[in-house]
């Protein structure tokens, strides 16, 4: 389906990175959670580019997240003010929940979007599957949806946020996990969890990285789904 949209919201997510809120047409319906064309009026045209839905097809809005650049498009995007319109195409991809089994998700920087949609989708439905978010972030303020993973974890008694920060000041008060995703981190998600199915999301170096650190962990490859964020170095 393709449809012209107009923008409900847009504001700064951190420093680095931008939402924006938009119509969901009448019939517009998706898995939880694809992905869509998103076509912006852009200083060098019109563009479109893939964009994983950031919101739960359970709620009455899309959103979209996006790290910004200096690229034409993420400038449009992060200009984009309440009224604007922009042009949706989609849903696609099979980065979806699997309903039936525990998910443990691992999301770096920006590819918190689509795992925060099904974390919405979970806490929704009142779904009995337990979830595990470990969220890597360079540091605190680059925290995407800090607030909504929180509240998150309030409502839904089945969802855990471990968070880790690679390149926070030591100096800083935060008290919670350093350094990157490792082996340790993942053997304690995996620990709340019954025979998860893992979501993995991100930069394509952390992926991989990620992926293989699990399939060195004994984690079969039909348990590893994932979405590579292609675009970024
Ligand atoms: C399924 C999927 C879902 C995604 N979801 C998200 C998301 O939720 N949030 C997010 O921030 N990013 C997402 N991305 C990545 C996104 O589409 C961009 O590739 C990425 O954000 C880099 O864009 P950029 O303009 O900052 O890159 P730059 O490196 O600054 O781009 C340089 C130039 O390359 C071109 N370019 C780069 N990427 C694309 C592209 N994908 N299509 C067309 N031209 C391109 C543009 O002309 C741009 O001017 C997703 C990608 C895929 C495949």
């Amino acid at each position: 389906m393709i449809y012209r949209a107009q923008v409900l919201e847009s504001r700064p997510l951190t420093p680095s990175a931008h939402m924006i809120r938009v119509e969901k047409a009448p019939g517009f319906d998706y898995l939880p959670v694809q992905f869509c064309g998103l076509e912006l009026a852009t200083s060098a045209g019109s563009e479109e580019y893939p964009m994983s839905l950031a919101s739960s097809p359970t709620q009455e809005f899309l959103e979209f997240g996006a790290r910004l650049s200096d690229s034409p498009w993420k400038k449009a995007f992060a200009a984009l003010r309440p009224g604007d319109e922009v042009e949706i195409d989609g849903a696609y991809g099979h980065f979806v929940l699997d309903k039936g089994r525990d998910a443990l998700f691992v999301a770096g920087g920006i590819g918190i979007t689509p795992l925060k949609g099904m974390a919405e989708y979970l806490a929704d439905t009142r779904s009995p599957r337990r979830a595990v978010l470990v969220y890597s972030n360079r540091s605190q303020e680059e925290i995407a949806y800090r607030k909504e993973l929180q509240g998150l974890e309030q409502t839904d008694p089945h969802f855990t946020v471990l968070h880790t920060l690679s390149r926070e000041p030591g100096s800083s008060a935060w008290r919670g996990r350093r350094g990157r995703i490792d082996a340790a981190l993942l053997q304690d998600a995996a620990s709340r969890l019954i025979d998860p199915t893992y979501y993995l999301c991100g930069r394509g170096a952390m992926v991989m990285e990620v992926g293989q650190l699990l399939l060195r962990l004994g984690i079969p490859r039909e348990r590893i789904a994932f979405e590579v964020f292609r675009g970024y170095s």
